[in-house]
């Protein structure tokens, strides 16, 4: 089976892994601040704070904004769950934002209408978060726009995005967001088996996510509230969490990062040599907005017959190719049904779902892989609707 997605590892990672095992610390050691200080110089963000998972991340991103019982949150029906939970953790009320049709990106023109509507109803979000489908940037600067207009707070999911750039800045710079989340699950562009790391530009609310990550507890006597105990002292000033990422994940992830580039590159080669290779069947690939740099974790295509796309995903199942379907709408998923969202709620979400279909795309993937998976495309295609 050619799988969808596959991490990538040399000797190289291997070492790194190694080495912290056998040294001091095999968490909270000097692994996870290089690697979020390396990922800082990378994106060019200010401050990074690594997490167990992007999941943990947009969890603490949300609490930081203020996120709590009474507000509202809006992302995207075309997202891995995560994207809302996070909201319905802090105890807040999800929405979601229709996509645009051709990216299966938060639509900027579908988020002015819902404002406005909003803005009459007193039902205003306090924070938006946007998802940077396939690693394609969402039009941040008309997201941005609104924000200021309506007055929201921005937190990019670009869980599929480390690598990739918009106008010229990296994902991460957060130009035009407080926060940005990135994922280093293995099928994402680089990884540390688990991990996630919230990226900002604020001291203010890198040092809050900081609190949260671990347990909300402070250990630096320049913040302690009551007296001074002795060296062994400490105080919890939040009920936060465990979600500390270990030495070993960081030292992973950061010797991954070094070859992030050379995998985007690839990535970008490879969903070039598809969308050629497929040039000339009914289907249409889904490509990023023109003047950003994607980092390609998902090469997706929309099926012009979408009546087949169960044809197409079973056959090409049977031929060995590992193809995949990103996502099932949030909304539609039984828990939200339960929320009072149903069908028809979110129609260019809905249309782009049943389109879709995801073509194995990682780094190590060959050519000839490609031309096997586009001319059994191709071939299914030829033959008649079952
Ligand atoms: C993978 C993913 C997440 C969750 O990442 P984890 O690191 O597995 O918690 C969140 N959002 C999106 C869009 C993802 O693809």
């Amino acid at each position: 089976m050619i799988p969808y997605g596959r991490q990538d590892i040399n000797q190289q990672d291997v070492d790194a892994v190694v080495e912290v095992l056998s040294s001091n610390w095999l968490t909270q050691g000097p692994k996870v601040p290089a690697f979020e200080q390396a990922v800082c110089e990378y994106t060019g963000a200010k401050f990074a704070v690594a997490a167990n998972s992007a999941t943990s991340a947009l969890h603490i991103a949300c609490l930081v904004l203020g996120v709590g019982p009474g507000d509202r949150v809006w992302t995207s029906p075309i997202t891995f769950v995560a994207s809302a939970n996070c909201a319905l953790y802090c105890g807040a009320q999800v929405d979601f934002v229709d996509v645009d049709p051709n990216t299966g990106n938060m639509s900027p023109e579908a988020l002015r209408s819902k404002l406005i509507e909003a803005k009459r109803q007193g039902t205003l979000p306090k924070v938006v978060i946007p998802v940077h489908l396939c690693g394609h940037s969402c039009d941040m600067a008309a997201i941005f726009e609104l924000g200021k207009e309506y007055g929201f707070k921005i937190i990019e999911d670009a869980s599929h995005g480390i690598g990739g750039s918009y106008q010229g800045h990296k994902l991460g710079s957060c130009g035009y967001s407080d926060i940005t989340v990135f994922s280093f699950h293995p099928v994402k562009i680089i990884t540390s088996a688990e991990g996630g790391m919230a990226l900002t530009r604020s001291r203010l609310l890198a040092d809050k996510m900081a609190l949260f990550r671990s347990h909300g507890i402070r250990r630096d006597p320049d913040t302690m509230l009551r007296p001074d105990e002795g060296k062994w002292y400490y105080e919890q000033h939040e009920l936060g969490f465990n979600y500390r990422m270990t030495d070993l994940q960081a030292a992973l992830g950061f010797s991954q990062l070094k070859r992030l580039d050379e995998f985007v590159s690839k990535r970008n080669q490879l969903a070039e040599y598809y969308t050629q290779a497929l040039a000339k069947q009914p289907v249409v690939s889904v490509e990023p907005l023109l003047g950003s740099v994607s980092a390609r974790h998902l090469y997706m295509i929309r099926l012009k017959q979408a009546e087949r796309r169960r044809e197409v995903f079973d056959s090409m199942r049977e031929r060995g190719v590992q193809v995949h379907v990103h996502y099932f709408p949030v909304h539609l998923q039984p828990y939200y049904l339960e929320l009072g969202f149903k069908a028809g709620d979110f129609p260019c979400a809905e249309q782009f779902y049943e389109e879709i279909l995801t073509l194995p795309l990682f780094p190590a993937l060959i050519e000839q892989e490609v031309e096997y998976i586009c001319s059994g495309i191709a071939e299914i295609m030829s033959t008649e609707s079952l």
